[in-house]
């Protein structure tokens, strides 16, 4: 299995990996198959939304991220103002002028549906995209589904995943598909998981532009911070959310060295800067997936923590954490889910936690033992944790959730290192009771907005 450390940490556009990176994507590759596919000229476009896209697509922008795609932007080179006049452009015009293809009439108020039935077989965030010809006979149909973490897959992708997803390749070094292969590899070769996982990359790429990458995503997360305390003002939505983080960074600034301190600072520290980066993903800002948007918050904070708040930290390690809390957070897409639409928030921010515990706790000298224990105490103390986002929008409860935890990951990081690395519960099962408890939990529960605090609100 190999599932490279840029494939989980994604440079995109908030609010959310699975409803709006995906969608984008999953219209830009329909555009792309549209291409190759010669039989019949397309005139027009249709797009129905199914399952969780069509409940909380509106709170998560899915709408406007399927006609993104449609205009061939991706969400790694969006440029935001360009954009909004393209849609104003659209929705005077009604018509896509795709590159190599001709026009295609496209009405994203009629011709891009929010379909409320009963989700599609493969996963509950099913997208379907239609091309017709003049006659309005279709000439292209395919069924997308957006599978967490801004990743896309076809309905036949779905049924029979890629060879290097399904099982072991002998065409990486460390080509471990769970925990357990993972700890035996380590043991065998005297590796640490980052050095493994650093092989693996430089199978497909240079070392060198490993290194690079991994410190532009360091930079655009840490970026992400920075913007996120230096806002205020309201979220974008129905909630009129205010931004929090910058307030309590400039509280925070000010309380820096007084003797009345309480211990327990250091957690807001680390709540300011996960707060910041949800409050940028929530306003659709440029986030990087961690593993999902919903989550981005979590393993910034945690390595920001690391670098400015403990002691020794080096900024070399850098590379190490990212590519450590990707080897975790490979394993659990792989064995379990990181969609809140599959799994709940067990799957987002239980994951996140995860991979930012056992980032720290690699940067801070863990054994592979002592990491994988690590992200396994996180990960078992989000099990069963649903997803409820109030009015479909990645605010409430997102954006506290991602600072409690990276409390948590930082919690386990440092329980994993006061032991050997010997525990009771293995990683690999907590994995298999995450996926077991996402299949039993309710669609109430799994980003519908449908159950829980989204239909428990106070009187306005
Ligand atoms: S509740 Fe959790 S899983 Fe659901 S949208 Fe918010 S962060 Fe994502």
């Amino acid at each position: 299995m190999f599932l490279s450390v840029f494939d989980v940490f994604k440079i995109g556009i908030g609010p959310s990996s699975s409803h709006t990176m995906g969608p984008m994507t999953a219209a830009v590759q329909f555009l792309d198959m549209l291409r190759t596919h010669s039989e019949t000229a397309p005139a027009a476009v249709k797009v129905r939304l199914h399952g969780s896209l069509a409940f909380t697509g509106k709170g998560h922008a899915t709408d406007r991220a399927v006609v993104l795609g449609l205009l061939d932007y991706r969400p790694d080179n969006l440029d935001v103002d360009e954009a909004e006049g393209r849609i104003a452009e659209l929705q005077v015009t009604k018509t896509l002028h795709p590159a190599g293809l001709p026009a295609l009439s496209f009405d994203p108020d009629a011709d891009l549906v929010f379909d409320f039935g009963p989700p599609l077989p493969g996963h509950a965030n099913g997208l379907v995209f239609q091309a017709l010809d003049q006659a309005g006979r279709v000439v292209l149909s395919e069924i997308f589904y957006s599978i967490g973490g801004g990743f896309v897959v076809t309905a036949a992708e779905r049924e029979c995943p890629p060879a290097e997803f399904a099982s072991e390749s002998a065409s990486w070094p460390y080509p471990f598909h769970n925990a357990a292969a993972m700890l035996r590899m380590a043991r065998e070769s005297g590796a640490s998981i980052a050095a493994m996982k650093r092989a693996n990359e430089v199978v497909v790429r240079s070392a060198a532009e490993v290194e690079d990458k991994l410190g532009h995503i360091w930079a655009v997360m840490n970026g992400c911070i920075e913007r996120g305390l230096s806002l205020d003002g309201q979220l974008p939505g129905s909630l009129k959310v205010k931004r929090r983080a910058k307030a309590i960074h400039q509280q925070l600034l000010r309380e820096r060295g007084a003797n009345s301190s309480q211990p327990h600072v250091a957690s807001d520290w680390l709540s300011v800067y996960a707060m910041a980066v949800n409050e940028e993903n929530a306003a659709g800002g440029k986030v990087v997936t961690a593993p999902t948007n919903g989550a981005a918050g979590v393993v910034p904070a945690v390595l920001r923590y690391y670098l400015d708040h403990c002691a020794g930290a080096e900024p070399a390690k850098v590379a190490d954490f990212l590519l450590t809390a990707a080897a975790i957070g490979g394993l659990i897409k792989h064995n379990a889910s990181i969609s809140g639409a599959e799994a709940g928030c067990q799957g987002e921010v239980g994951s996140a936690a995860a991979m930012a515990a056992a980032g720290l706790c690699a940067v801070l000298g863990g054994t592979p033992d002592q990491v994988e224990n690590a992200a396994e105490i996180a990960l078992e103390h989000h099990l069963g944790m649903t997803c409820d986002p109030v009015a479909g929008l990645v605010q409430v409860p997102c954006i506290e959730r991602n600072a409690i935890g990276a409390t948590k990951a930082v919690a386990a990081a440092s329980l994993a290192l006061r032991g050997d690395g010997q525990h009771f519960m293995p990683l690999d099962n907590c994995i298999q009771a995450m996926r077991q408890t996402g299949e039993e939990m309710s669609a109430k529960f799994k980003e519908t907005s449908l159950g829980g605090l989204a239909v428990n609100l106070p009187e306005c």
